[in-house]
């Protein structure tokens, strides 16, 4: 997408696009660590916890945390243990609690001192750090301060908009995976009796490829393991994941499963701490335990660490599999009996060259044997993964040579073994089941169309990049976004950033402030709602985890401010005026709206008994039993050619990735504690012959410089342990040199993980 053909924006504030490239204070580097979790984790949740909300409400937070009839967890969609411990959370998660529960309030006098120019030329972190959300605020045309609007006139002035729109496809209604099944449900039925699919969520920005890639070869789009498997696992291979950061309760469950004698294989650029030693925060909930884990080095957790080149996955899985034929390690019977394409799965495999396989991911024939020998030896393998696999150009691919692996061995459809795409936010599983999606099936818009009595729209909706391109083309004038951080979440910054200017209005419903505030359409309303910590007059909402388990959480605590609405009664307000229909029994009661749930969409008969079992329910999974949703019944080897990375001279390729102090696009600290970097976020890793090369050294400054004349400046060089050829920086603040047409082919996910670059020396 060429700049120049786009028209100039209805939105002509002079707003930063990106967190300011100039950081002040001071800053430290230490080794990357070489262990994860322990004390450190301890005092670190204790400190959020006490710091933001205070000390009694910080504990009364962290108490009721995972536990049975308390809250979820708003980050990571990482299961709970039948057995609950006391402290059923970890650092992430007590950080995320901590974050809502904050004392600090973003309120009018707040926006009546800072204008969205001035706003925006605040960091990420600070924004983040000006508390919660009190009241609904509109940023009126051509003004620079939000001010404060009654709910009423903020919902009608949303309808208006919408109504005065030539279609409903000019309208796009965003949803983040922290948004409860209840509203999901409810935020779909709305857009669709308004006539649109275009429900874009934050799932086509993560495991989109996940489920395009299971979709074709199991009939399902969703993991197939239980926490139970993890345990009675033989082999588990953790794939382009960093669970220490992005799902650190399943260290326990790993650790549980090598305590039971499984060897757990870590595939990733980079040795991350949580895979190398882990000490469990929980010993020291005993204090013998405690005192030995205080001491002691910690668990050991990877048996084996293959430092995969970028992208190279399609690569590994592929030689691993030419060597497990090659042994005649194939589960005949399952193969024979339950699976289709094996011959074209096996003409293409022959056709690759072993040697180019090892070139292409990086490793040798020697690292990768262990693996292969392991693999031969069993089917009780589970396979995670996470964005290492699913953005980049042939994600789709990635994930289809690791289910190729699978089948090989047979490890589906029996305990110990099956396939665990892990779900970084805590109901981006749920919001799909409830029908967030611009590509629902056919099935399910019928039994949605008949129960509600009307027409649905058919046609395909825009997910997130078409949206942006949308918004772009002036082809989508009004974006409602339930929770999330449209702007900072999104690749190609500063091209998103002027197609949300483009936009006429945008709505944002959010807890706490966040730059998409600030790069607005031409008029902007901020629709402040409950936490899912706060009380929600005595009623609870349900989500749904990686593995499909479908449980309650109830918020307790006092709301930040007496004039926040619930999701769900947002969405009920924003019916009744824009489709004149009256949603308030649903708002009364959400267990109506449970019932209208268990009537369209399959797996949830006696919904509201079921989910008020403390446990709540597992949703059906029958590749889990081993039976495939397939056009042929069984599941489906893919034929694949491994991808070729040939990089120019003086480029690279850069992977974004998470600080240990950030919960997806939100900053907590500007602290990467298992990586050793403190006090700083523009930094890029770089391997240390490719620094030589470059004559950079750890503590010289570049810009990166991407494709098209796009820019990220200002990063301060780590030289750390990577592949060559091979950087990694943090996002957002390295999304603008993500082209918003480098995307996963078939799931159209920005491809984040395999960003061509290169370096300024500043
Ligand atoms: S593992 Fe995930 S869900 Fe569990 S407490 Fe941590 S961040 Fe929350």
């Amino acid at each position: 997408m060429e700049f120049e053909s786009i028209s100039a924006p209805l939105n002509q504030r002079d707003v930063l696009a990106q967190s300011p490239a100039q950081e002040d204070g001071a800053y430290k580097l230490t080794s990357p660590q070489q262990v994860a979790a322990g004390l450190p984790a301890v005092l670190s949740s204790l400190e959020y916890a006490m710091k933001g909300p205070g000390p009694l409400k910080g504990l009364a937070l962290l108490r009721t945390l995972n536990q049975k009839g308390g809250v979820d967890c708003t980050s990571c969609a990482w299961p709970d243990p039948e057995h609950r411990s006391l402290a059923e959370f970890c650092e992430n998660g007590a950080k995320a609690v901590a974050d809502e529960g904050t004392r600090k309030r973003a309120d009018k006098q707040f926006f009546v001192r800072y204008s969205v120019e001035e706003l925006s030329r605040r960091s990420d972190y600070w924004l983040n750090q000006q508390g919660r959300l009190t009241e609904p605020l509109y940023l009126a045309k051509d003004s620079s301060h939000y001010q404060p609007i009654g709910w009423d006139q903020a919902i009608q002035l949303t309808v208006d908009r919408l109504k005065g729109l030539d279609n409903p496809q000019q309208a796009l209604f965003y949803t983040s995976g922290r948004t409860s099944n209840e509203a999901a449900f409810l935020y779909q039925l709305l857009a669709r009796r308004f006539g649109t699919n275009n429900l874009p969520d934050c799932a086509n920005l993560c495991h989109e490829s996940s489920g395009v890639g299971l979709n074709d070869t199991l009939g399902v789009s969703k993991g197939t393991v239980t926490l139970y498997d993890f345990y009675q696992a033989e082999v588990i291979v953790i794939v382009g994941q960093n669970p220490g950061t992005n799902h650190p309760r399943m260290l326990t469950a790993l650790e549980k499963a090598k305590k039971n004698g499984a060897r757990l294989v870590s595939i990733n650029p980079l040795a991350e701490a949580a895979l190398v030693r882990f000490k469990n925060p929980q010993d020291f909930l005993h204090p013998v335990h405690g005192i030995q884990t205080l001491l002691g080095s910690g668990t050991q957790m990877a048996d084996l660490h293959l430092p995969v080149r970028l992208n190279g996955d399609v690569a590994l899985f592929q030689y691993v599999c030419q060597q497990l034929v090659a042994r005649g390690a194939v589960e005949k019977a399952f193969v024979e009996g339950s699976t289709s394409h094996f011959a074209t799965f096996k003409a293409a495999l022959d056709r690759e060259d072993p040697q180019q396989l090892l070139d292409q991911c990086g490793l040798s024939a020697q690292q990768i044997e262990p693996l292969v020998d392991w693999l031969a030896q069993t089917r009780r393998i589970v396979f995670c993964w996470a964005m290492g696999v699913t953005q980049h150009v042939n994600a789709v691919d990635n994930v289809r040579a690791i289910v190729n692996t699978c089948l090989l061995r047979g490890a589906i459809g029996h305990p110990g073994a099956g396939l665990c795409p892990v779900r970084g936010h805590s109901n981006v599983q749920g919001d799909r089941t409830m029908g967030i999606t611009c590509y629902p099936k056919a099935a399910f818009l019928d039994r949605l169309g008949q129960h509600f009595n009307f027409t649905p729209p058919r046609n395909p909706g825009l997910d997130t990049v078409k949206a942006i391109e949308a918004m772009l083309a002036r082809q989508a004038h009004v974006l409602v976004c339930l929770g999330g951080n449209f702007l900072q979440a999104s690749p190609d910054t500063e091209t998103t950033a002027l197609a949300l200017k483009h936009l006429r209005l945008s709505v944002q419903i959010s807890t706490k402030l966040n730059r998409s505030h600030l790069v607005t359409g031409q008029e902007a309303l901020i629709l402040p709602c409950l936490g899912r910590t706060e009380a929600d007059n005595h009623q609870f909402v349900t989500v749904e985890n990686s593995m499909s388990i479908v449980h309650s959480s109830q918020g307790r605590q006092t709301p930040a401010s007496p004039n926040l609405r619930s999701e769900v009664a947002i969405v009920c307000d924003l019916a009744g005026s824009l489709l004149n229909t009256d949603w308030t029994p649903y708002l009364h009661n959400y267990d109506r709206i449970r019932s209208e749930i268990e009537a369209v969409i399959p797996g949830f008969s006696d919904f509201n008994r079921r989910v008020r079992h403390p446990s709540g329910f597992a949703l059906p999974n029958l590749p889990r039993q081993g039976f495939f949703l397939t056009g042929d019944g069984k599941a489906h080897f893919s034929p694949l050619q491994a991808p070729s990375h040939q990089l120019p001279a003086g480029h690279y390729h850069m992977m974004t990735i998470r600080s240990h102090d950030q919960f997806n696009t939100t900053i907590y600290g500007n602290d990467d504690r298992y990586r050793g970097v403190l006090g700083k976020r523009r930094v890029i890793f770089l391997n240390p012959e490719d620094a030589a090369l470059e004559r950079l050294k750890t503590g010289d400054f570049v810009d990166l410089l991407g494709e098209q004349g796009r820019v990220a400046e200002n990063f301060m060089v780590v030289v750390y342990p990577i592949p060559p050829g091979n950087t990694a920086t943090y996002f957002p603040e390295s999304n603008v040199l993500i082209p918003i047409t480098q995307v996963a082919m078939g799931s159209n996910t920005p491809a984040c993980k395999s960003v061509m670059i290169q370096l300024r020396r500043r």
